[in-house]
């Protein structure tokens, strides 16, 4: 599940030039049974199976290297991973992610091994796998030299607090559907002014909680935005 996505692109660059290191432990490696039971029934009944402490302890005792390492417990019920967690980890030297399976993980991992319990959003995947390479991915891109430039990671989505502008390339004319005409005015003035008004649209349409954080706008943006909602009242006729 790993192999795929960690050998391509920016990921698969990033591991060759050593940028990133991400190792992948088969839990089934820390048991000491013939069977190398990884599982066993819940107490108390009910169906399904749940992943035993002793392998996964044994696991993160072993593979820590940094004792300040985080262990982060995947799992549906945890603190929602968003951009701003993703900066939070991208400062650790090293983390440890642990992949639950079937019912999930027995509770004593939680409370007595992992540092914070990580979910990537409001729905329940079979496993933890999908979830940590979604957090691999958005934090190694945070990392120095990962992204070529890292002018253009600054410039995306959440990084200023802001979605990223729209983007727009060739053909001009695509069906009747044209780019913008102030791209090609030249004047990087204008065209850095009527990109800001886009990114700010569009955050206030959808994510006005983005907005709300605190020292995110500047004056010319509380501008910008008052000028959107006259425009939505219908109170100028500026073109789009
Ligand atoms: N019984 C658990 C519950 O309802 O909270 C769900 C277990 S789920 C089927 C199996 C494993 O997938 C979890 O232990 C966790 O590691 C992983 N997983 C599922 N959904 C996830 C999510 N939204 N974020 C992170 N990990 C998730």
């Amino acid at each position: 599940m790993f192999d795929s996505v960690l050998s391509a692109g920016v990921l698969g660059k990033a591991l060759e030039k050593g940028l990133i290191e991400v190792k992948v432990h088969d839990l089934r490696d820390f048991t000491s049974d013939r069977h190398r039971q990884v599982d066993d029934r819940p107490f108390g009944g009910k169906p399904g199976m749940v992943l035993k402490p002793e392998p996964i302890f044994a696991a993160v005792e072993k593979v820590r290297i940094d004792l300040n390492a985080s262990v982060y417990l995947l799992s549906p019920q945890g603190r929602k991973f968003d951009f701003r967690v993703a900066e939070e980890l991208a400062r650790s030297s090293q983390i440890i992610l642990i992949c639950g399976r079937y019912e999930g993980v027995d509770e004593r991992v939680n409370k007595h091994l992992a540092t914070d319990e990580i979910s990537i959003g409001d729905y329940v995947l079979t496993g933890g796998e999908p979830a940590a390479l979604v957090i691999i991915d958005a934090v190694s891109r945070l990392l120095p030299d990962v992204v070529g430039k890292m002018e253009s990671v600054k410039q995306d989505s959440f990084f200023e607090g802001l979605f990223d502008y729209p983007q727009y390339t060739r053909p001009r004319d695509f069906r009747g559907m044209r780019v913008p005409e102030v791209l090609f005015s030249g004047d990087h003035k204008n065209i850095a002014q009527w990109r800001r008004k886009k990114s700010l649209e569009k955050t206030a349409k959808f994510r006005m909680d983005l907005l709300k954080e605190e020292g995110k706008l500047s004056p010319e943006d509380l501008r910008i935005l008052d000028e959107i909602q006259r425009e939505k009242e219908g109170k100028t006729n500026e073109p789009d």
